[in-house]
């Protein structure tokens, strides 16, 4: 297929969720107490360090045990609640981070995570609502302010992706009013092409898996709306799904997970042309990473924009929990970017 006259460009990425908890804003609340020697100083430093190594469900255990040592500690409530965040149980998570801000109401950290564990749970009022409370208060936090403005920024971002609780979110195009743009049949079978840094030849297979899994799972999803088939050679390819090493800009953030363009020509613009998808990689990421950010970047590839639900594939950022699981909203939204 020869690429000329490409005329706009339509890009979308994935953002990694897990950047917002990285450990530095852990350490700050919560800093290792090394010359405490209590049995409490014991198993705070314990479940701090299997948080940082995502031990998730340890840690877990630990701050239950520093709680029955101490009740009253408000480190132990938070690792708890933390430790809970990191395995998807927002709402017992946000339960515990409520309990720190009871013994130490002045703390505007585990509210801000109370306020994410509403985003995580899609209770976006919610949320905001707790981001404002930080912002309002009489005493200068001004960096606390400064992350609360940040989260009310992303939720107000989010609305233009449209009701969370609507039957569907958008096809490409149709953010901001516009029609949607999508493959016309004459393009089917869809072929696909896979491409992989020969420099990570351990990612090839498991690259190449996750790629044929979620067209797989995205094609059941549509009702045999589209079909596609994989080619070789990418000069032949309508899609070419791409795992290259992540670029380290910092402008762009280093949490950036997948990247999708899609290609019109000027005569036809509702319809794709060409589309490739970029799939990043970082050795400090995992295989289940790979595979979430593979479904989502290939749901863009076929036309799909962002939802603006936490429990769907196509929301713009990493959730764990329900990222790489295809939502009824993603099925009833897959079948609609091919009708
Ligand atoms: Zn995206």
């Amino acid at each position: 297929m020869a690429l000329v006259s490409m005329a706009t460009i339509l890009c979308c990425c994935w953002v990694s969720a897990a950047e917002r908890f990285d450990d530095g804003e852990l350490g700050e609340i919560f800093p290792l107490a090394k010359n405490d020697h209590t049995q409490l100083g014991r198993l705070l430093d314990t479940g701090r360090i299997a948080l940082h190594h995502s031990r998730n469900e340890e840690a877990e255990s630990i701050f239950k045990q520093a709680i029955e040592v101490d009740r009253h500690s408000v480190r132990a409530h938070y690792g708890l609640a933390y430790a809970y965040f990191e395995q998807g149980r927002f709402a017992k998570s946000q339960g515990e981070a409520l309990e720190c801000t009871f013994l130490d109401p002045r703390n505007n950290r585990p509210r801000l995570l109370m306020g994410r564990c509403f985003e995580a749970m899609g209770r976006f009022a919610d949320a905001s609502a707790i981001y404002r409370q930080i912002i309002n208060k009489q005493q200068n936090h001004a960096f606390d302010k400064r992350l609360a403005h940040d989260r009310l920024e992303t939720i107000e971002g989010l609305s233009e992706h449209g009701d969370p609780s609507a039957e569907r979110y958008g096809a490409i195009g149709e953010e901001y009013g516009g029609k949607k743009v999508n493959w016309d049949k004459s393009h089917f079978p869809l072929k696909v092409a896979i491409f992989c840094d020969p420099e990570m030849t351990d990612l090839i297979a498991p690259f190449k898996q996750d790629v044929t899994r979620a067209f797989e799972m995205w094609c059941k999803a549509s009702q045999g709306g589209f079909t596609y088939r994989f080619v070789t050679n990418q000069a032949h390819a309508d899609i070419v799904c791409k795992l290259i090493r992540i670029k380290r800009d910092k402008s762009e953030g280093n949490n950036i997970l997948g990247l999708t363009k899609g290609d019109r020509d000027d005569h036809k613009i509702n319809e794709f042309n060409f589309s490739r998808v970029e799939v990043f990689w970082d050795k400090t990421w995992n295989l289940a990473k790979l595979n979430d950010t593979v479904v989502h970047e290939v749901g863009h590839a076929l036309g799909l924009g962002h939802s603006s639900n936490p429990r769907d594939v196509m929301f713009p950022y990493s959730m764990p929990p329900y990222a790489g699981y295809i939502s009824a909203r993603d099925r009833n939204s897959i079948r609609f970017a091919f009708r």
